[in-house]
This record gives C-alpha cells, sequence and structure tokens, in this order.
C-alpha cells in the first residue's frame, strides 16, 4: 500500500471517531490526501468520509464520486450494518455514489445482488438506486455509448 503524503500532521484527519481496527478502508486523511495531491475525481471506499463534514461538502461540491461496497464495508467493519450504512449520509450529502461489488469472489456477492441488497436491506429507494446506477455510467470515464459496444462478457450479472 502506498505511503501518502497526508500522513503528515497538517493533513490529519477531522474524523469525529477513531479509526476502527478492523477497517480495510482509506479512512478521511487519505481521501483528502486523494483529492488534494492526487487530484481523483473517484475513490473507491471512502465511506468513512462521511465523519469529516468539510470532506464531504467537498466531494459533493466537486463532484468526486464514491464507489461503495455494500456488502464489503460491512464485512470489514468500515460500516456498521447495512441499514446504518454510510450511503444515507453520502446521498444526503449530495455525494455522488456508484455501488459495486468490491471483490465479488471475496465478498461473494454480484452486482445484481448488491442493488438487491441496497433496497432490500439498506433501505435505498428504487429511485435512489436507479439515481446511483446513472452516476456509475457518469463516473465511468467514458461515455455510454462505449460501454454499450463492450460485449457482454465482461460486464457482470
Ligand atoms: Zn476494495
Amino acid at each position: 500500500m502506498p505511503t501518502w503524503p497526508a500522513t503528515r500532521p497538517v493533513f490529519r484527519p477531522s474524523c469525529s471517531r477513531p479509526p476502527s481496527r478492523r477497517r480495510a478502508t482509506p479512512d478521511c486523511t487519505s481521501v483528502w490526501a486523494a483529492v488534494r495531491h492526487l487530484g481523483a475525481e473517484r475513490i473507491g471506499h471512502g465511506v468513512r468520509s462521511v465523519e469529516d463534514p468539510a470532506l464531504l461538502e467537498h466531494l459533493a461540491k466537486r463532484g468526486i464520486t464514491l464507489d461503495v461496497a455494500l456488502t464489503s464495508n460491512t464485512q470489514t467493519g468500515a460500516s456498521p450494518s447495512l441499514r446504518d450504512h454510510q450511503i444515507h449520509a453520502l446521498l444526503a450529502a449530495g455525494v455522488p455514489v456508484t455501488i459495486n461489488t468490491d471483490d465479488p469472489r471475496v465478498s461473494n456477492v454480484t452486482l445484481s445482488q448488491e442493488h438487491r441488497t441496497a433496497v432490500d436491506e439498506v433501505g435505498l429507494t428504487p429511485e435512489q438506486l436507479l439515481a446511483v446506477a446513472e452516476q456509475s455510467v457518469r463516473a465511468a470515464f467514458t461515455d455510454l455509448g462505449t460501454v454499450e459496444s463492450w460485449p457482454s462478457s465482461t460486464r457482470q450479472p
């Protein structure tokens, strides 16, 4: 894992809670570093950004997408539970999010299952799920025509 320049004291996180010991996701410090120093437009995981209101505002204002992995986040302890997943706070703050499997073999999920989980267990509305799915296309660093030209075998069920 790379060492981010944000480990310097000047970029200490303003997270209100201490990091979880089981955490496998970036904390606020590394998200800040990724957006400030690397110009990241999309962050894998980063759900604990909800602990830093300034970071949330920054992500929303800049339209920086967080790739949320509902099942993986609860398996690693980054999220307390599916029902209390940070995706609610991210959406409420206007942060663009996508729903992902993370590593589907490790988490033992498919993208379709994650979408079902988002509605049935996390409590997203169908409208929220649609908005999140649309965001995944907007955040794909390509256009819809290119995505649709990919062979179906490259798409996850
Ligand atoms: Zn991951």
